[in-house]
């Protein structure tokens, strides 16, 4: 706990109030005697020393009241804002600069995660006792350290690479301590780190501090979304990568209107028929100036930014066109299923505009499947939920993508109409090495087949892997021992032509 300057004058204030009541008392007594000029004298002194203690007392509360009215100090973590980042950073450089063993110095920005099986657990007093613990143990440990909004705080540390294990360590043991395990199992921390370049360290500016703190502010946000490391470094590698992606959201509606994006294909295979009975589209990017760009690259970016829905509605709108044509041109169809973003299903309208296309294409929508993952379906269970029931009623059949990908798998299936199940292809990687990992695909099958829900197996590579499927009794096979996703044309050529 951080002794403010306000104690300190309310403990001095107490020890001259006790003394002076002391003398006073000795005054009393001995005031037959006479007392010397000198003792009243002392005695003023010390009145006058207690009232103006009082006074800065008073100044101090009414001091701290208007920081805190005015957001520079935290009144949870009694911490400052970031409003006092670049003077403290300065002036802790400043005052460090003749230390010739001064470390290097990395500027860090914290994010305490909460699981999500945990976090119906966690209320506001928990909260709040987290984030006091978390501020403490930085505060003690670390230097500079400001509270940003949320569970995030920035801080300065030495520079080293294990630096994010160290402080994972020291934060999980401060809340096992204080409040127990329970509370450190559920939390889980994510840091963004901004080395100070020596110019910044040498004459540090506000602008570059500012800068140091943007940029490990940055470094957190891809450190945040991604789900394999909890630390990410501002370095050259991110910055290529965040121009990247900032050129992706320069051009994404040009690429639209201009044709750049394309509907690829990949059949589904039925294991007993033997051929391929239905699809999968999966969109692609042949952009003008990047070249030829794969989903992953700009599928993330376009959850972020919303512009998901309008993809996702182009190639549902390609989709629904083909069939149109095809089946109105006597041509033979198969069904072919559409990946809908969690974006794209919490969109408001949604609704409103799938039944647009509906209306506009009147085709059966036993051609159409939509493929929602397992993960959309786990934050806001409620509300999606709802959409996957009013999908389901419009007449298209839906399928559960990257079943066995999240925590939740049993309980879904439980409460969902789905029709169709896709079983992870990390999963069937995983069957090739681990006895288990067979198993539990062999259940989930005999399960889905209980259920009365048909299964797809994704990623399947190999002969082996396709057999033992088969003996599963999966119904159909995805992946490149099949084919690899191909242009539309092709897939027609391929598996339409009569
Ligand atoms: P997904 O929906 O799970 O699609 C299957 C992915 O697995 C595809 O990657 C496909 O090319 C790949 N794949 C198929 N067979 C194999 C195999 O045997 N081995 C391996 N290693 N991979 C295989 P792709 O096309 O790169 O798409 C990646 C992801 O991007 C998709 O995963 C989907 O989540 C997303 N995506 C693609 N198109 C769309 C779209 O139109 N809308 C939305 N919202 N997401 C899309
Ligand atoms: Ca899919
Ligand atoms: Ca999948």
């Amino acid at each position: 706990m951080q002794i403010k300057r306000r104690n300190l004058y309310q403990i001095s204030l107490a020890v001259l109030s006790l003394v002076f009541i002391a003398l006073y008392g000795r005054a009393l007594i001995s005031i037959n005697h006479g007392i010397s000029l000198l003792f009243c004298a002392f005695l003023i002194l010390l009145g006058v020393l207690q009232l103006s203690l009082a006074v800065l007392c008073l100044l101090e509360a009414s001091r701290e009241e208007k920081e805190l009215r005015s957001g520079l100090i935290d009144p949870l973590t009694e911490l400052p804002t970031d409003v006092h980042l670049a003077e403290a950073v300065r002036k802790f450089l400043r005052e460090t600069s003749g230390d010739k063993n001064r470390p290097k110095y990395s500027m860090v920005c914290l994010a305490l995660i909460f699981f999500r099986r945990f976090s119906a657990m966690l209320g506001d007093t928990m909260d709040d006792g987290l984030l006091r613990v978390v501020g403490d143990t930085l505060r003690k440990n670390y230097t500079c350290v400001v509270r940003n909004s949320g569970p995030r705080f920035t801080f300065l540390a030495p520079a080293y690479p294990t630096l994010s294990f160290d402080l994972t360590n020291a934060l999980s043991m401060a809340i096992l301590e204080n409040l127990g395990r329970q509370y450190a199992d559920m939390t889980n921390f994510r840091f963004g780190f901004c080395p100070l370049i020596r110019e910044v360290v040498d004459d540090p500016s506000e602008r570059a501090i500012q800068e140091a703190y943007s940029a490990a502010r940055m470094a957190l946000r891809y450190a945040e979304d991604d789900s394999t490391a909890n630390a990410v470094t501002y370095d050259k590698k991110l910055r290529e990568r965040i121009q990247m992606e900032r050129n992706i959201e320069l051009r994404m509606l040009h690429a639209l209107s201009g044709g750049e994006f394309l509907v690829y294909v990949q059949p589904k295979h039925h294991l007993v028929k033997d051929v391929c009975t239905c699809s999968e589209a999966l969109i692609r990017w042949n952009s003008e100036e990047m070249g030829f760009i794969m989903p992953d690259a700009f599928i993330p970016i376009f959850e972020r930014n919303g512009f998901i829905v309008e993809l996702d509605f182009f190639v549902l709108s390609f989709v629904f066109q083909h069939v149109q044509s095809e089946l109105a041109a006597g041509r033979k169809v198969l069904p072919i299923s559409v990946n809908q973003s969690k974006v794209t299903l919490a969109f408001p309208n949604y609704m409103e505009r799938l039944q647009n296309l509906v209306r506009r294409y009147p085709v059966p929508l036993y051609y159409i499947d939509l493929e929602v993952t397992e993960s959309a379906l786990e934050n806001d269970a409620g509300s999606l939920l709802s959409y996957v029931y009013a999908i389901k009623e419009l007449g298209f059949s839906i399928s559960l993508d990257d079943f066995g990908s999240a925590y939740s798998s049993l309980n879904t299936l439980q409460g969902l109409p789905v029709d169709t199940l896709k079983i992870d292809r990390e999963f069937l990687a995983r069957a090739i090495t681990y006895e288990r990992s067979k198993i539990i695909i062999r259940h989930i099958i005999s399960m889905a087949k209980d259920l009365g829900i048909e299964v797809v197996c994704e990623g399947v590579e190999t002969e082996e892997q396709m057999k033992f499927l088969r003996a599963c009794g999966c119904d159909y096979a995805q992946g490149y021992y099949y084919a690899r996703p191909m242009p539309f044309e092709e897939y027609k050529k391929i598996y339409l032509a009569d």
